[in-house]
């Protein structure tokens, strides 16, 4: 960020008084640019026992599979959000329950949240973000490939849980190991990679 977007005019990084770090403010009109995460949200649509999911036609993580989600827009509700990626990247409509995960992740400032849901009818098609869509039971989940590490840890969550027909919210952070690697930290329930 380098222009003020209501003067135009530069801005620098300085801590703004009463504030605790570097902000972006305008030279000119004093206007500061706060940055603050995002959030992602993802829809886990059900038919049956199987899950729908896309393989992604965009970077990054392209070929590989993923939940349809996307990043929150302004003017709507973190549930619509959900459904309007999932009629976007799946051509699939769906109805949004209960939240189902939350992960941190904190360093690259988004926030991932995964809303349980229904598929209203067995149709979906790809959309312009997606190469292919298709439902999955657990044992037909391309493990080795899918892109992001919340959408697995939240897959592996899901299928555990089915039996139990019982979907309590899972919290956990993304951080990165010493080899570089994502590392779910689970806060209340047990991370299995495996
Ligand atoms: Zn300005």
């Amino acid at each position: 960020m380098k222009f003020c977007t209501l003067c135009g005019n530069k801005l620098i990084l300085r801590i703004p008084e009463a504030d605790d770090r570097e902000r972006h403010v305008c030279n000119a009109c004093g206007h500061v640019h706060y940055l603050n995460p995002r959030i992602i949200v993802c829809a886990i649509p059900v038919w049956e026992d199987r899950i729908l999911l896309c393989k992604r036609a965009i970077e990054p993580h392209y070929g590989l599979w993923t939940l349809p989600g996307g990043f929150m827009e302004n003017d709507e509700t973190t549930q619509n959000a959900a459904s309007r990626e999932t009629l976007e990247e799946a051509g699939a409509s769906i109805e949004v329950h209960d939240l189902y995960s939350m992960f941190n992740v904190s360093h690259i400032n988004q926030v991932h949240l995964c809303f349980r849901a229904s598929l209203t009818s067995p149709r979906f098609s790809p959309g312009k973000e997606s190469l292919e869509v298709g439902l999955f039971s657990r044992d037909e989940i391309p493990w080795n490939e899918i892109a992001f590490a919340t959408v697995e840890s939240t897959l592996r969550q899901y299928f555990a849980d089915m039996p139990t027909k019982e979907f309590p919210l899972k919290l956990g952070d993304v951080i990165i190991g010493p080899d570089k690697r994502r590392i779910i930290r689970a806060h209340n329930f047990i991370h299995d990679e495996s």
